[in-house]
């Protein structure tokens, strides 16, 4: 039985609907009233659970007027779930205005985990994650989108971003220019649906596998930035303007080399570090 007078937070399927959980399943058929971001796209969901709930709108638009009257019927007693489109509602989804009123109110908020497309994609990437930094969707303009991916230079987490198909070529186009091509990235594709697809490597290796075929861009995007290598301070300043020098004329590996042997450094390091000189000029 849910609790009267309740907001429940559910998470739903980001694409299988295998993956709707059976307390999730059970809170949407016992409470009162179902607020939903989009009501006939969750309506295929509810069906497929023989959910019967009322369902009323909550999205972007008319999240504040809509809070204020979902506050009034759950200090009236009622039970209230809320869902998104897809996954965990509030994760670069409505439901902020919402859950914060009910906070300020006194009223009892209970989440429902499931699904989230920014965790599902985290935990298989083979990113670092014990550090990770959720960005959501990256800005439109050009000039705030290439901010954003050029502030990642020295980011030692791990970022999560969410990205639109139709914009996912230009960011990691603008990925490769802002950050170079050392920094590791990965490419969620399709979660947990027939064509799901991992692609890891540098920014250029994941634009080539996104150009190698039309369909590469088309479906919904997780896009992951590994952390930023750390400079070993064991490397005198010296030699870090020995190396920059250097592979100003010679092949990087050729300046690493030499520049290992004048100081008594690791060859493999040093060309690390010269890799990443690209992103910072
Ligand atoms: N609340 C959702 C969650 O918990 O993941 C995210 C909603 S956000 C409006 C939608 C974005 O999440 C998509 O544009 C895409 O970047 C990402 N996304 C959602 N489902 C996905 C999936 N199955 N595979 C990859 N990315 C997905």
């Amino acid at each position: 039985m849910v609790d009267s007078a309740t907001l429940y937070i559910v998470a739903t399927p980001i694409g299988n609907l295998g993956d709707m959980t059976h307390r999730a399943i059970k809170v949407l058929q016992e409470v009162a009233i179902i607020a939903a971001e989009d009501t006939r796209h969750s309506q295929r969901l509810l069906q497929h659970y023989q959910i019967n709930t009322p369902l009323l709108s909550l999205h972007d638009h008319n999240e504040k007027q809509r809070a204020e009257r979902l506050v009034e019927k759950l200090q009236n007693g009622q039970s209230i779930a809320l869902i998104s489109d897809a996954g965990t509602p509030l994760i670069s989804d409505p439901g902020y205005t919402l859950v914060s009123r009910c906070r300020e109110a006194g009223i009892k908020v209970v989440p429902i985990p499931g699904p989230c497309a920014a965790v599902a994609a985290l935990c298989a990437a083979g990113l670092p994650t014990d550090r990770f930094r959720f960005e959501g969707f990256l800005p439109v303009k050009e000039m705030a989108r290439r901010a954003s991916l050029a502030s990642l230079q020295g980011e030692t987490a791990t970022v999560v971003f969410y990205e639109a198909p139709r914009r996912i070529r230009e960011t990691l186009s603008w990925l490769l220019e802002e950050l170079g091509e050392a920094r590791a990235v990965v490419l969620a594709k399709e979660l947990t649906k027939t064509f799901e697809t991992f692609v890891a490597g540098g920014a250029r290796e994941v634009l080539a596998w996104l150009d190698a075929d039309e369909v590469h861009q088309k479906g919904e995007f997780v896009l992951m930035v590994g952390p930023a290598p750390v400079t070993p301070t064991e490397i005198p300043q010296e030699a870090l303007l020995l190396l920059k020098r250097l592979a100003e004329e010679l092949p990087l590996k050729k300046a690493a080399a030499i520049t290992a042997e004048q100081f008594g450094l690791k060859k493999n390091a040093l060309y690390q570090i010269g890799l990443t000189f690209n992103a910072e000029t």
